[in-house]
């Protein structure tokens, strides 16, 4: 063995071009924006170069062209940007991993900043991907008007021929000879929406013709938006611009609620809009759709990484150029600028709320219903999150009106410090509600499970408060001075007319002595009964364990017709407990839905009454 020997690892192609076929891109697709990208950085370089007085102008305006050629079974990009001399192909496209990219960035930026130069390439691999989808890959390139042209054919097997070419002007033409098993790549539908979805913004304006004849007064228009409107500063767009851009991105036609211009300086350095989509009903699927782009070139949809999960059902659209993207240029590897640009972007939309809170109340209650779903969940995933949104999360009162938390409970102060009452269902609680609002206390409708969760959120935040649904307890407030007194025999009276023994019955003064009698259940044992109910939902065991419900039957002792039950109790026992039944059926059918059971002896016995009544 001779002495020890240093070496660099050599690549054979033969070997490496499968691996780059199979494994590097988990989409084919990205194949159209891997060389529509290096068309554009070709245009950049150009005009890079123009401007600082290296390169001769051109008259011709910068420009992309995809042709499809059926019959000669090709795809064609072209571009009329800096072209290769025969060195720079040999360099740039004869070798794996050496990207032009990268040594322009390096000579004309400096210090390898390729964000501010708006260069997309990278890697020196992208061109490679044409071959997942081709036999043969041609490129006939012109660098400059002094270098002769130069066409480079190579197979899918790596082979290549290198010859002059005769091609006149400055600019690069990639050929992709599709193979027949992606004969896919040939129809111009599936070209059209592959541009759509990678290229809509790309910055040089491309031009798709796909074969078929023009028509004579048919316009050339192309395919991408140059200037997307998240460029420019959000002092200069108009709403009608963010709407139309919102309904052209998504393909929605409804109008967004609202939107967020984001715009991070240095070292951020990232753009974006993000929308309040707008929720028409509650069983529509919330799921937002964030599309996240590198200098204008489409990555990818919905990155948790970048965007919280929970601020994805939001709709909009992120730039930036400083992500670090590993070779597929797919998945992103989470790192602290990932971090940080997530961090701003809650923040902004943190702001945004509070702001419409503060300046724009009446225009911020009007959409809270739609964006209540999103703030809550939000604000429940994260602390700092419901930090800095506290003091302008709404509650929807019964009488239509919104008050934020604080003002509930500055309110609440004199009559019912520290507790939110609040009606999960306006129409089977009314009895309550009308109770609570006689007394000119707000009541806050709950129309979600995911209402009631929050609240439940809001009392491990909110030191000492309570929620509490409107038949949790008889309040304070609805009391009235005089004492009542607890009798046996009324009490059980209505435990035997509800044929349940173990009923907790009590006496109580109301201030209505309108109504006779109310039902309660304990806001524990109901939140219990709530969490088993979804975990039963949600596919859990044992379906007819139901939690045991800590029910109450509260007698009204300044209702004349409890007063008459008593009398009646001792000169007409079976009228006395006719009233008592239907009284504790009345409290019932206000506090759930009746059995069926139930349903019948209650018909059978109104029918009486009013037969009786008839007499
Ligand atoms: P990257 O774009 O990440 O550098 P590619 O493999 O896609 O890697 O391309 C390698 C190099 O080939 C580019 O950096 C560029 O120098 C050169 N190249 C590719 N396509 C073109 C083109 N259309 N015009 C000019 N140069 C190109």
């Amino acid at each position: 063995m001779p002495e020890k020997q240093t070496g660099g690892i050599s690549v054979n192609t033969e070997n490496i071009f499968p691996v780059i076929k199979k494994w590097l891109y988990s989409e084919k697709d990205i194949f159209l924006r891997e060389i529509v990208s290096n068309a554009t950085d070709a245009i950049t370089k150009l005009r890079r170069l123009q401007s600082l007085g290296e390169a001769e102008s051109t008259d011709a305006p910068f420009r992309i062209d995809v042709i499809l050629n059926k019959e000669a079974k090709t795809l064609t990009v072209e571009d009329n940007g800096i072209g290769m001399t025969e060195e720079e192909l040999k360099r740039y496209i004869c070798s794996i991993a050496l990207s032009g990219a990268v040594d322009f960035i390096q000579k004309y930026e400096g210090s390898g900043d390729d964000a501010k130069s708006g260069i997309i390439g990278h890697f020196g691999l992208g061109f490679y991907s044409s071959f997942m989808v081709s036999d043969t890959v041609e490129i006939h390139t012109r660098s400059h008007t002094g270098a002769p042209a130069v066409h480079w054919v190579c197979s899918a097997e790596g082979e290549y021929e290198l010859e002059e070419s005769d091609r006149e002007a400055v600019g690069t033409e990639v050929i992709m000879h599709i193979s027949e098993d992606e004969a896919d790549y040939l129809n111009a539908a599936k070209i059209r929406e592959m541009l759509q979805k990678y290229c809509a913004f790309m910055p040089v304006e491309i031009y798709f013709d796909d074969g078929e004849e023009k028509k004579e007064d048919e316009a050339e228009a192309p395919v991408n938006d140059t200037a997307p409107l998240w460029q420019k500063p959000a002092s200069e767009c108009t709403d009608e611009e963010y709407k139309s851009f919102y309904q052209k991105v998504f393909s929605d036609f409804r109008e967004p609620l609202f939107q967020i211009h984001i715009n991070a300086d240095y070292p951020l350095n990232f753009k974006g809009i993000l929308y309040f989509p707008r929720i028409t009903n509650q069983y529509e699927s919330i799921e937002g759709q964030v599309k996240l782009y590198y200098n204008q070139v489409f990555v990818a949809d919905n990155i948790k990484e970048v965007i919280p999960e929970y601020l994805l059902m939001l709709k909009g659209v992120l730039d930036c150029p400083e992500l670090p993207l590993n070779v597929s240029r797919s998945y992103l590897q989470t790192n602290s600028y990932v971090s940080r640009v997530s961090a701003h972007i809650v923040k902004k939309v943190a702001d945004k709320l509070v702001s419409m809170c503060k300046n724009e109340r009446e225009q911020y209650e009007k959409v809270w219903g739609d964006i209540k779903t999103f703030v809550e969940f939000a604000a429940m995933r994260d602390q700092k999150f419901y930090d800095r949104t506290k003091d302008c999360l709404l509650l929807p009162l019964t009488d239509g009106t919104h008050v934020t938390v604080g003002e509930y409970l500055e309110k609440a102060k004199e009559k019912h410090e520290n507790t939110v009452y609040y009606t999960t269902d306006t129409s089977l609680q009314a009895q309550y509600v009308a109770m609570y609002e006689a007394e000119g206390i707000a009541v806050v409708k709950f129309d979600s499970l995911l209402d009631t969760q929050f609240a439940g959120a809001m009392e491990s935040h909110l030191d000492g408060v309570k929620f509490l649904r409107v038949d949790a307890d008889l309040a304070g407030a609805l009391k009235s001075e005089a004492a009542a007194e607890a009798d046996t025999a009324l009490h059980d009276l209505f435990k035997r007319v509800s044929s349940n023994e173990k009923l907790e019955v009590r006496s109580e003064s109301f201030k209505d002595s309108e109504v006779p009698a109310i039902l309660t259940v304990s806001e524990e044992s109901r939140r219990m009964e709530d969490m088993m109910r979804m975990y039963r939902l949600s596919g859990g065991e044992d379906k007819n364990f139901s939690f045991p419900l800590d029910t109450k039957l509260i007698l009204n002792a300044t209702s004349p017709l409890i007063g008459r039950i008593k009398e009646l109790l001792v000169d007409d026992a079976a009228r006395a407990e006719a009233l008592a039944g239907y009284i504790y059926r009345l409290a019932l059918l206000s506090h759930r839905s009746f059995s069926a059971e139930e349903m019948q002896a209650f018909l059978k016995e109104s029918y009486r009454i009013l037969s009786d009544l008839s007499k």
